[in-house]
């Protein structure tokens, strides 16, 4: 039902969310909603969206920049982790996703942090540039063949100390397996390798979820 951890047994999993999930009652419902919707293995798990609203407290983050919006779940948790005059550019281009992520934004209150674009995410970003940089916090989930151009974008759009959050980069374990050659997985395995020995950054692959790059701008 969620997307939770290849790598972790239900069990572990169940006892993780019963013990330590914090979601506020919208943010339940979204993620029951979406679970019953086809690609809900799309949705980004609780326990994941806690740690990055972590994340988005710890280094204080105002200006936000979210990449794949789905059902809006991970832009609501970062919407509820910066202050009033926080914002987030969210990029996607699915109407139909996204006017269920309107809905619950709305009925959570943050809708007015959240400036939605429709179109594709190398093209807002690269509309972001002609303006203004220096955002504090991105999360990539998206298409996974433009990670590369996505990542270069929010990189330059980031000010120094600013995260990056990158989503599915274990793809379900395919990276590790040379016999995986699709798109996807080639795509996946490139930026991994890229961000490992990438001197403009601090970076970390975690293990939750479908495996999270943490990327710090040096
Ligand atoms: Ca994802």
């Amino acid at each position: 039902m969620n997307s939770k951890s290849f790598l972790v047994p239900d069990p572990i999993y169940d006892y993780i969310l019963k013990t330590t999930l914090r979601e506020i009652p919208v943010q339940r419902e979204l993620r029951e909603r979406t679970a019953t919707m086809p690609q809900a293995r799309m949705q980004t798990g609780p326990d994941q969206l806690q740690f990055m609203q972590i994340l988005v407290r710890a280094i204080q983050a105002r200006r936000c920049i979210e990449v794949g919006v789905y059902t809006g779940a991970s832009a609501l948790a970062v919407a509820l982790a910066i202050p009033d005059d926080g914002t987030i550019v969210a990029c996607d281009v699915s109407e139909e996703y996204t006017a269920i992520a309107r809905e619950f934004w709305q009925r959570a209150g943050v809708e007015h942090k959240i400036d939605l674009h429709l179109a594709p995410g190398d093209e807002t970003l690269k509309g972001l540039l002609l303006q203004q940089g220096g955002y504090d916090f991105a999360y990539i989930d998206a298409d996974k063949t433009n990670y590369d151009a996505y990542y270069e974008l929010v990189l330059r759009l980031l000010r120094p100390g600013g995260l990056i959050a990158i989503d599915n980069v274990l793809w379900g374990g395919d990276v590790a397996d040379p016999a995986e050659t699709d798109a996807d997985t080639v795509a996946l395995r490139k930026l991994n390798e890229k961000i490992g020995r990438d001197e403009r950054v601090d970076a970390s692959l975690l293990t939750i979820g479908d495996g999270l790059s943490i990327v710090r701008k040096r």
